[in-house]
């Protein structure tokens, strides 16, 4: 089965089914937990620079509510689908879930390509946006962020339209604002950083000192930009790094056996995360074809961009060096490919535990923007490593006593503490 077979959606309830299953859970909190509690699907008629006006499919989805207002980012990306979105509501309520923080789970999403759209474009599709939703958004009802090719800017487009028709001040309805506009310090880090948190917890477990690991990545957008800067800065070596050539239309990976300096990479990136290829051979990188990131002899492989990377098909590519698989992007792996996790002995690092920081720092910034009080970068940073070094040590000593597979266990966490609330409040 090619990536593009794969539906996340189906993947995201084959996975809660096993565990729900593993749990005994009952037919009704099944049914109830196994889609989204509410779809609004709509269309965005936007008015284009060239006068004609086009029509943009959009969805927002409240996977459940159970534990607090639904919280997950909007999609921009051409080959957004119902399906996806549902896939991903239903994981942030996970997320939330495995972090322990008091919010539930949604996602939203619209097929457009703002690669091709204008500033104006892109603003007038994002105020389209609120004025047909403001409704099912809100403080303490759903409060979106960025997520793929969203952006601080988008969000503020969302914020301001959705402030002009409500006529008040809420910034915590929407988190990723820039910072000084409601944004939180450490928000552009936090999702990178949340990652190697969790990483550096599991090689500890493994007794393999970070600074004498290799690392490949794929992607280098928000995620995987701090999370290569966090593993080098923390010693880590990465070798490798795959991303999306808009102008060529292909991935390619850039790789130095010696090193990839993180930084160096940043500054020559696009806001898309596409590394400027000529701009990465004149500083020494090999430049490789987009899959090679995966097959490259490293400790640890960090899938970082987008869903369905890791499939069987491609799974016997994977390096025999390879410990570690961290999953920063959402759904990067399919479930088939589990069992081959398993037999290989792979220490994996769950896709909702890994990236949970994001969530995490959007959870601090609403609080901040509630209070109308903001912390320090480091107080947010520091709160940040706790919240993320308890989720993965919960999972992780979860999964020894239990003999549970990593992504079993946060999943056991996860769905009790959605399923106990679905029940206290008497839902089920
Ligand atoms: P982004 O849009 O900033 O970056 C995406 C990256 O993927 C880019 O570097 C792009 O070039 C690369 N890419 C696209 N197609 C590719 C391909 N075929 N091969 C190799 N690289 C390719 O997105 P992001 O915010 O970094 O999010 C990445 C992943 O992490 C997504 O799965 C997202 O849902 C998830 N996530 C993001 C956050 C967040 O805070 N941004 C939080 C949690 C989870």
């Amino acid at each position: 089965m090619s990536a593009t077979n794969y539906n996340p959606y189906e993947n995201a309830q084959a996975q809660f089914d096993k565990v729900a299953a593993m749990l005994g859970l009952d037919e009704g909190t099944c049914q109830l937990l196994r889609q989204p509690q509410q779809e609004v699907h709509f269309t965005i008629p936007v008015k284009m620079d060239d006068g004609t006006t086009k029509i943009f499919k959009a969805f927002r989805f409240q996977h459940s509510t159970a534990r607090g207002p639904a919280k997950g980012g909007i999609r921009f990306h051409p080959h957004e689908t119902a399906d996806t979105v549902r896939a991903l509501s239903m994981w942030m309520t996970w997320k939330c879930a495995v972090v322990d923080i008091p919010l539930g789970g949604g996602k939203g999403g619209v097929i457009c390509d703002p690669r091709t759209m204008s500033q104006g474009e892109q603003e007038r599709l994002c105020r389209g946006y609120i004025r047909h939703l403001w409704k099912e958004l809100g403080n303490t009802v759903d409060v979106p962020a960025p997520d793929v090719m969203t952006n601080g800017q988008h969000m503020m487009w969302f914020m301001d339209e959705y402030e002009t028709i409500t006529g008040q001040h809420v910034p915590g309805m929407i988190t990723g604002k820039p910072v000084g506009l409601g944004g939180s310090l450490g928000r552009t880090e936090a999702t990178g950083f949340g990652v190697i948190t969790c990483l550096n917890e599991a090689l500890k477990k493994m007794e393999l000192p970070i600074e004498k690991t290799t690392a490949s990545i794929q992607g280098f957008g928000n995620v995987a930009e701090y999370a290569a800067r966090k593993y080098t800065a923390l010693g880590g070596k990465l070798i490798a790094v795959s991303c999306w050539n808009a102008t060529d239309k292909v991935a390619y990976t850039f790789r130095k056996l010696t090193g990839c300096n993180a930084e160096e990479l940043a500054s020559i990136k696009d806001s898309f995360g596409s590394i400027d290829k000529e701009k990465a051979i004149a500083l020494g990188y090999e430049v490789l074809p987009g899959d090679a990131w995966l097959s490259q002899d490293v400790d640890i492989i960090i899938p970082a961009a987008l869903e369905n990377q890791i499939t069987p098909a491609v799974f016997g590519n994977i390096s025999k060096t390879v410990k570690v698989i961290c999953e920063a992007a959402n759904g990067p792996t399919t479930p088939d490919c589990d069992p081959l996790i398993q037999e290989r002995g792979l220490m994996l690092v769950p896709d909702f535990l890994c990236n949970a920081g994001g969530v995490t720092c959007s959870y601090f910034e609403q609080v901040q923007c509630n209070m109308n009080y903001f912390w320090t970068k480091e107080e947010v940073l520091e709160k940040l490593d706790s919240a993320m070094t308890k989720a993965f040590l919960d999972v992780y000593e979860l999964a020894q006593e239990k003999k549970l597979y990593m992504r079993d266990a946060a999943y056991t966490i996860a769905i009790n503490r959605v399923a106990n609330a679905a029940k206290v409040r008497g839902w089920v």
